[in-house]
């Protein structure tokens, strides 16, 4: 568990697993650069039998002294995903996960989302007699509306990806019918605590989740990064995202801010669950993992 001043936050994990081909994710990464940093990425972060980066997919939940708070969701159970192997039709014991945590589904008083992609809206909904239903119940689904416009097939604005199908039908859709989805801007504040802050790029309406209490800092990066070789290498976009040069700037923005204030960053899909810290090194950035844990 890690404390950030008065806010207790735990990891709930759902996977961690090689995923993605560095040429692939990365069209502008090069084997030598890989090399380079070879003897820190292996074997954690990177898997060298398979030629792939290994990540987490995870959720982190935050007691911010009045509310249970649950950011993003992971991928979800039994949802249809031919696209991606890895979400497709799968049996995570990730409920057991997030009981082990010390938390019930009816306890969540808020779910935030720093994007509406495949792997962080899964568990907003479980299928429950044929039917996805909001996985919890009391819970107010805050998202962002420009975000959520931009995957509503109904609204003029909406664009397709190939990476989201049916994500929209399962798992957005049933919590807005419930009553329960909440559509957001940018600088939403909950509990004086967390607030949603703009980090376009991977979406065009992404935002990092920014974490204050008693003077610490952390923050909920979602996509803006992979993988921490993107910390030494910020100018990577991926294949993954809507616009890759807007999420250059968001990277670097990201890093400047981190390692100036000391900020505790808590990447979705980095391997070690406990965050890690940006230093200035050289003529760029550098990673220090955190151990500062209770
Ligand atoms: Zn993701």
């Amino acid at each position: 568990m890690l404390r950030i001043g008065d806010a207790e936050v735990v990891a709930v994990e759902e996977s961690v697993q090689p995923s993605f081909v560095p040429k692939m994710l990365f069209p502008d990464s090069d084997p030598e650069t890989l090399a380079r940093h070879m003897h820190w990425m292996a074997p954690l972060h990177y898997d060298i039998p398979e030629g792939k980066f290994r990540t987490s997919v995870r959720s982190f939940l935050v007691k911010t002294g009045r509310h249970t708070v649950l950011i993003d969701t992971c991928g979800g159970n039994h949802k249809n995903r031919p696209y991606f192997p890895r979400f497709h039709q799968r049996e995570h014991p990730w409920l057991a996960r997030l009981a082990a945590a010390g938390v019930t589904p009816e306890q969540v008083d808020f779910v935030m989302c720093t994007h509406l992609h495949a792997d962080h809206v899964g568990w907003h909904t479980m299928l429950e007699n044929g039917r996805w239903l909001p996985t919890f119940p009391n819970a107010r689904y805050v998202m962002h509306r420009a975000e959520l416009d931009r995957w509503n097939p109904a609204l003029p604005g909406h664009r397709i990806s190939p990476h989201n199908e049916f994500t929209w039908d399962d798992s957005i859709l049933p919590v807005i019918e419930s009553g329960q989805a909440l559509a957001v801007d940018d600088g939403y504040e909950l509990d004086n605590a967390l607030t949603l802050v703009l980090a376009p790029g991977h979406t065009f309406s992404h935002c990092a989740i920014h974490l204050h209490s008693r003077g610490r800092r952390a923050i909920f990066s979602g996509d803006v990064m992979h993988v921490p070789l993107q910390v030494y290498h910020p100018q990577w976009g991926t294949s993954l995202d809507d616009d890759p040069g807007l999420g250059v700037r968001s990277r670097l923005h990201l890093l400047e801010s981190c390692a100036e204030s000391r900020t505790l960053l808590l990447p979705t899909h980095f391997v070690p669950e406990n965050g890690c810290f940006i230093v200035r090194g050289g003529s760029g950035f550098s990673i220090q993992w955190n151990d500062d844990t209770d």
